[in-house]
């Protein structure tokens, strides 16, 4: 499957790694525990779910009384699964959308991370799941923005709401959301300009975009979705941690998966921000996008 396949760098890394760790140490003791330890935070698994997570097997083992590392890697694949879902078991991961009205999306995050791209992946995903979609092209700033929204839409089949470059971010997705109103929308997905460099900005920009929204519908928006690039590692947190103070983020959008070998990131974005990944990027195509599936991220490493 497409999954599988977006997967394969870091599965084969990870699995090379960890059979080589089995196949050297065969006795669970404290030096295969610290060599587990660096596969992990190779892995980009982040150095606090490191900690935890050996802090987890190491106490599972005593209480198994496991002896042989042969046995370890059901161990550790479970106790990677518990530590995903250990925060907000209750919570949802699929989107949270409003039956029968117009849910808003903002879509957040700095250019070069697939925003775009994404937008157009989860335009075409609810478009072929029967909903009417509308795309906001709120990113004004950066320089051909609009026109690649653009293309998206076309790719996606559906319209793209949208003013000239520079203009006012907050007065096109206000167009978009009447739009989207007026067209019985189901959902409208609205772009938004990444400007990092400047955090008081990105923060004014996003509060008067998030105003415009709820002036209009006062439970939106529904969802804000931050994109990051799974390629970047440990740069990836510092952006969601950035964004997090800005805006309250629901869920995030991981791209180029398929990219890196460092798909550890997955669980160390989870664990480190207490923020759910909604949707992982596994292409450049328009169906290259899958719902996040902790079970089968962490089995498929294994598998
Ligand atoms: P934006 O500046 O954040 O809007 O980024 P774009 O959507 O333009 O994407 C930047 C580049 O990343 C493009 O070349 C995309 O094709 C590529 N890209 C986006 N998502 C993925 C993904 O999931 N996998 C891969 N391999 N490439 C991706």
């Amino acid at each position: 499957t497409k999954y599988k396949e977006g997967m394969k760098k870091t599965r084969n890394s990870f699995t090379g790694k960890i059979n080589d760790l089995i196949a050297r140490y065969r006795k669970v003791d404290e030096e295969f525990f610290e060599e587990l330890e660096e596969v992990l935070i190779s892995a980009d698994v982040g150095v606090t779910t490191v900690m935890d997570l050996i802090e987890e097997l190491e106490m599972e083992v005593k209480r198994q009384n496991i002896k042989d590392t042969k046995n370890m890697k059901d161990v550790i694949s479970e106790k990677l699964v518990e530590i995903y879902y250990e925060e907000e078991e209750e919570e949802p991961e699929t989107l949270n959308l409003q039956e029968g009205e117009l849910s808003v999306i903002l879509v957040v995050g700095v250019n070069g991370v697939g925003k775009t791209t994404s937008i157009g992946k989860l335009a075409y995903k609810m478009k072929e799941e029967g909903k009417k979609v509308v795309l906001a092209a709120g990113d004004t700033f950066r320089a051909g923005a609009i026109e690649q929204l653009d293309v998206w839409g076309e790719r996606a089949g559906v319209d793209v709401i949208k003013q000239g470059a520079g203009s006012d971010p907050a007065a096109v997705i206000f167009d978009g959301i009447k739009a989207a109103k007026s067209r019985n929308a189901d959902v409208l997905i609205c772009d938004t300009a990444g400007r990092l460099q400047n955090k008081v900005n990105l923060m004014n920009e996003l509060s008067k975009v998030k105003r415009v929204i709820e002036r209009e519908i006062p439970e939106a928006p529904h969802e804000v979705l931050l994109v990051l690039d799974a390629t970047t590692g440990q740069n990836a947190l510092l952006q969601a941690k950035t964004f997090s103070e800005a805006v309250d983020v629901s869920g995030i959008v991981l791209t180029k998966l398929d990219g890196t070998a460092k798909g550890g990131i997955v669980l160390a974005i989870r664990n480190e921000l207490k923020i759910p990944v909604k949707y992982v990027g596994l292409g450049e195509q328009v169906e290259d996008m899958r719902e996040f599936d902790a079970q089968a991220f962490v089995y498929g490493l294994f598998a």
